[in-house]
């Protein structure tokens, strides 16, 4: 058993047969939450930390690898209990430091534009899986529960979200729980490519995590020809299960906006942005490419990335191009475990 995939109550119940003082849980629960493993539990007796090795599993993931880019942003590659690999990067941010974490091994919505779709999805990721990333990355950092070093959590690392729904939702309950790393709801962002039927299914937990929609194209046409799931979902379910999301949560709706010059980036694919966000709280990240190795599509110039985002703003809508971290160190989704698996 991976401890880390426990909430407090759970690991209560494991532990009773070793020992059922109740203080205990919360005990190991604050080695868990701060990257130890069984070994380091000073305060456990060593009987009750063999014993708890010996069948159990603290931390799920080990850090193979870190990058660091010449903006400061850390990419990191990490190994599973299994030999799988994933990734993920740290971004330090003026509101608060940031990681970027992984939902599966691989995807299987095969966007264009992104490295982690191009071998389909390996396997999901359990909750301790991904709660795993934050731990690693914290301490690595030099950070425990009370002096944190991560201060967001976006979910737009390898893997739809929304596909692997329990377990994100399980995560999402377990990094914001106050024994642990304690991080809020409402400094989680959770990206989707528009699972319209588990967007509204999120929306009704009331979480208050911040979503994140991947909508590229204002036109089915252009859409399909980005991403395979829009052959499932028009851009108006996309649109119709964010604007409920936001009916039903009060919370900003971000859409992710990937700039690909001569497809989505006319005056008239800005107007249709307008129309489709109007009498929402909306908000465009528009998204300045890295290239992808194996995938034929290009980007856009900065000057011609802000000359659409101006277009949108004289139209009302608030946009913003975001700024392309670590492409000196394969920074787009994807690329890192790809260049590894490819040796
Ligand atoms: S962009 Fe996200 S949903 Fe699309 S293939 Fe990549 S990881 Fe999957």
């Amino acid at each position: 058993m991976i401890l880390l995939d426990l909430n407090i109550e759970e690991l209560k119940e494991l532990l009773a047969p070793y020992d059922c003082r109740s203080f205990r849980a919360q005990q190991v629960y604050k080695w868990l939450a701060n990257g130890c493993d069984f070994s380091e539990m000073s305060d456990l007796p060593k009987s009750l930390r063999d014993k708890l090795g010996e069948n159990h599993t603290a931390q799920p993931i080990v850090i193979l690898e870190s990058i660091k880019s010449k903006d400061s942003s850390v990419k990191f590659l990490y190994r599973l209990i299994d030999g799988n690999i994933i990734e993920g990067v740290f971004m330090p941010h003026d509101y608060g430091n940031t990681l970027c974490v992984s939902t599966q091994v691989g995807c299987r919505m095969g966007c264009e534009f992104c490295a982690s779709g191009i071998g389909g999805l390996v396997r999901n990721l359990s909750a301790g899986e991904i709660l795993g990333q934050v731990t690693a990355v914290n301490r690595f950092l030099g950070g425990n529960v009370s002096d944190r070093k991560i201060m967001n959590i976006v979910l737009m690392g390898s893997g739809e979200p929304l596909d692997n729904f329990d377990n994100v939702v399980k995560f999402i309950d377990l990094v914001s729980a106050p024994y642990g790393l304690n991080i809020g709801k409402r400094s989680v962002s959770l990206s989707t490519c528009g699972l319209t039927e588990k967007m509204r299914e999120l929306a009704d937990l009331g979480l208050g995590v911040t979503l994140s929609v991947s909508l590229h194209a204002t036109l089915d046409e252009y859409r399909r020809k980005l991403m395979l799931i829009a052959n499932k979902y028009s851009v108006t379910d996309v649109i119709a299960a964010a604007r409920y999301y936001f009916q039903k949560t009060g919370r900003r709706v971000i859409f992710e906006y990937s700039m690909v010059k001569g497809v989505n980036m006319s005056f008239l694919d800005a107007k249709r942005l307008a129309e489709l966000t109007k009498g929402m709280s909306a908000h465009i990240n528009l998204i300045m490419l890295n290239k992808v190795e194996g995938k034929n599509i290009a980007g856009c110039t900065k000057q011609e990335g802000e000359r659409f985002c101006e277009k949108l703003r004289e139209l009302g809508v608030s946009a913003t191009v975001r700024r392309s971290m670590g492409s000196d160190v394969a920074g787009a989704c994807g690329q890192l475990r790809r260049s590894r698996i490819n040796g």
